[in-house]
């Protein structure tokens, strides 16, 4: 029969982990008494090392749920906090004083808490038992404790004393049990003494016919009855034992029986009368046993209705919807692959051209405003007027070496930026951003942890490829920096592209305008843009260089028609050359150097085509095959079960549905289990029966 205490300390132990209900309590031995009773000193002695907090003025402020586990083939003997998660602890006097330190972190004012501190034991020496260790009764509240601390040890004891949990009342035997505070509170919740065990420590204090006396008391009948204790440990043992590994049971033992066998009269077996903490030891398993028996039918009613509960709410809620973290990854990663291939077949060589194309047309802009428009506004004092005249293009010199190199260069400048580097970042930046997309629009966006797993995985193998990749580009270029031939189709679809791309630029210049003016007053910006003209033809000379106004303007309003200004003569300029590109003199690539922005055109279209074919092959096609699989590694074989588990429950939506079905599993384990304890307890009493 001795197994049922273990069975159902396990039991217990599944319970808690699914967020026990009160109904489903199963019964412990609550320990009580006043302050300096010996009630540390009989739970060590239980246990068998010192390890309770202990100091003149250590009140235990938590309950403390110590849970035994004989564990006959444990190597060492050692302690765990399940809660602190420290693992396991072998040296006691480290248990003490993390015990100490979770009493000492509960406030002062709070006096004491219902928080319960967990603690299990594990060794060969303890028997399987469910104590709780609570705060002692004081009698009188020192100066330095706040004055309702004594009710509020009084309301938390009691709490604890309600059934179906067994009292150990610790009382001394040099204090009359009329004064025995554990033994009043005793009376009021279990009046009948029906689950209630007397303690009376420190026998070795009174004389022996007073001492046993006191066991053989009628006037507070308890039916688990009285068992008289010594368990002082002998001087010369105590703080040896502390440190080092033996144990304290046998060492109470030895003095304890030392002392009983001194008084056989009083104490020996014709006087009936329970000693000694090997008996209390025994008693305590019993009687628990017992009470775990006589709690098994009760405890299956109230598995049963909170499963029925856990059950309904899986059907209403859930619709039954089996659901594990593992599925649940596994659904979510397969939708987002999906989601990513339909990303995948809508962005091929078609979009990395397009894309490249607009960068490197944004690049010919630059070049141009920089090597043919340019219109240096930067300095209002010291440029003149002349100076910004537009270049006069159409009447240019075909055989003059000056524009002749002005278009080198220009060429040059474009294919020598870097194309290589630039056209990957473009693409890689792309498929970065996107991917970014696809999981804010996926249910990973509310999992930080598989939002950076993907993140990452994206940008490993974009890194990867981006040497090479950029290298092959730059490679592939390489030619058009020596030489550019231009056929006529080419300088004709050219022609149409850079017309676009210029009105596009035109429209933008033109809304600049337009956002400047309504910021700043049409008039007004009128007026200063007048008057940044006439400072620009030298017909208004500035004192300094305007930084603080000027004309009646301040510097801002200044600088506001320096920018119209820039803006008028940019539009101005995009005008006139549209004309020219459209006009027969660029019909044809003989006339190269009038119509630079064909020239360049086609020459940022060259690069664009053979550096897309490079950047499909070594970036896109290679990350559209990695990446997949990229993410089974990060997201699928690599995950241990905690780390699925965790990142299920990241979700709470998930959560609450995966601690519905834990729940239900659970209960329906501990079920079984307590079925089958049934079962074991019916025959045993049956075949107690037959005997
Ligand atoms: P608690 O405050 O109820 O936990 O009491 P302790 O276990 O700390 O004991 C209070 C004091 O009584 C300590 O000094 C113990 O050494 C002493 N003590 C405990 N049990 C006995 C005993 O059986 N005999 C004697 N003589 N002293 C004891």
């Amino acid at each position: 029969m001795m197994m049922l205490t273990k069975k159902m300390i396990e039991i217990r132990s599944i319970l808690q982990g699914v967020g026990q209900s009160e109904a489903l309590t199963l019964p412990s031995i609550v320990v009580i008494g006043s302050q300096s009773s010996g009630k540390s000193s009989v739970l060590e002695a239980i246990v068998g090392h010192e390890f309770l907090p202990k100091g003149s003025n250590m009140v235990t402020r938590r309950p403390i749920e110590l849970t035994l586990v004989n564990s006959p083939d444990a190597k060492a003997e050692y302690g765990e906090f399940p809660a602190l998660g420290l693992g396991k602890i072998t040296d006691f006097s480290q248990i003490q004083k993390t015990l100490t330190d979770l009493n000492l972190a509960v406030p002062v004012e709070k006096c004491v808490t219902d928080d319960p501190i967990q603690l299990w034991i594990y060794s060969p020496n303890v028997p399987d038992l469910s104590l709780i260790d609570l705060p002692g009764y004081i009698q009188v509240v020192g100066e330095d404790q706040p004055a309702e601390l004594k009710q509020k040890i009084l309301d938390l004891c009691d709490r604890y004393i309600q059934p179906p949990n067994v009292i150990l009342a610790i009382s001394a035997a040099d204090v009359d049990l009329a004064n025995s505070t554990a033994l009043r509170a005793s009376r009021r919740v279990d009046p009948r003494g029906e689950r209630t065990i007397g303690v009376i420590t420190k026998m070795d204090l009174v004389d022996p016919r007073r001492g046993a006396e006191i066991l053989a008391d009628k006037r507070y009948p308890l039916r688990l009855g009285y068992v008289g204790v010594v368990c002082k440990i002998p001087q010369s043992a105590s703080g040896l034992f502390a440190r080092s590994r033996g144990n304290l049971t046998n060492i109470i033992t030895k003095n304890e029986n030392a002392y009983f066998s001194s008084h056989p009269l009083e104490y020996g077996p014709e006087s009936d009368l329970a000693v000694g903490t090997s008996t209390l030891r025994k008693k305590l398993m019993h009687v628990l046993e017992q009470r775990m028996a006589s709690s098994l039918a009760g405890t299956r009613d109230a598995i049963i209705q909170e499963l029925e509960e856990a059950t309904y709410e899986f059907k209403v809620q859930y619709n039954e919807r089996p659901l594990s973290a593992e599925s649940y990854l596994a659904e979510n990663l397969d939708s987002f692959k999906h989601s990513f291939k339909e990303f995948s077949e809508a962005f091929g060589r078609p979009q990395v051209r397009e894309m490249l194309k607009e960068t490197l047309e944004q690049r010919v802009m630059d070049l141009l405003a920089k090597r043919y428009w340019n219109q240096p506004i930067a300095d209002l004092t010291s440029v003149p007027y002349e100076a910004y005249a537009l270049a006069d293009l159409p009447k240019a010199d075909p055989n003059s070496l000056y524009w002749q190199r002005k278009l080198d260069a220009s060429t040059s400048e474009l294919t020598k930026l870097g194309i290589g580097r630039l056209a990957t970042t473009v693409v890689a930046n792309e498929l970065q951003s996107q991917i970014d997309r696809l999981i804010a629009s996926s249910t990973f966006s509310s999992h930080p942890y598989a939002h950076s797993a993907i993140r990452e995985a994206a940008a490993n193998i974009l890194n990867e490829r981006f040497y090479s990749t950029s290298d092959q580009v730059e490679n592939c270029i390489k030619p058009y920096k020596f030489e550019i031939e231009v056929e006529d189709n080419e300088w004709i679809k050219g022609r149409e592209s850079v017309a676009k791309v210029m009105k596009k630029e035109l429209r933008a210049c033109e809304g600049a305008q337009k956002q400047l003016e309504g910021g700043v007053g049409k008039r007004k910006l009128n007026d200063v843009t007048t008057f940044v003209d006439r400072v620009r033809r030298g017909e208004i000379v500035l004192e300094g260089d305007g930084a603080s106004g000027a004309g009646g303007f301040s510097s801002a309003l200044l600088q506001q028609g320096r920018e119209a200004v820039f803006l008028r003569d940019r539009a101005e300029t995009l005008k006139m050359r549209l004309l020219a590109v459209r006009s027969r003199q660029c019909a044809s690539p003989t006339n190269k150097y009038y119509c630079p922005e064909v020239f360049l055109d086609v020459v940022a279209d060259k690069l664009t085509s053979t550096a897309v074919l490079f950047l499909n092959v070594e970036l896109l096609s290679e990350f559209y095959y990695n990446f997949p699989r990229e993410l089974d590694v990060r997201l699928g074989r690599h995950l241990s079960e905690a780390e699925v588990e965790r990142f299920a429950r990241e979700d709470p939506k998930v959560r609450k549905h995966l601690d519905v079905i834990r729940r239900k599993e659970m209960l329906e384990m501990v079920l079984q289990k307590i079925e089958s304890l049934r079962q074991l307890e019916g025959r045993a009493k049956a075949s107690v029966a037959a005997e």
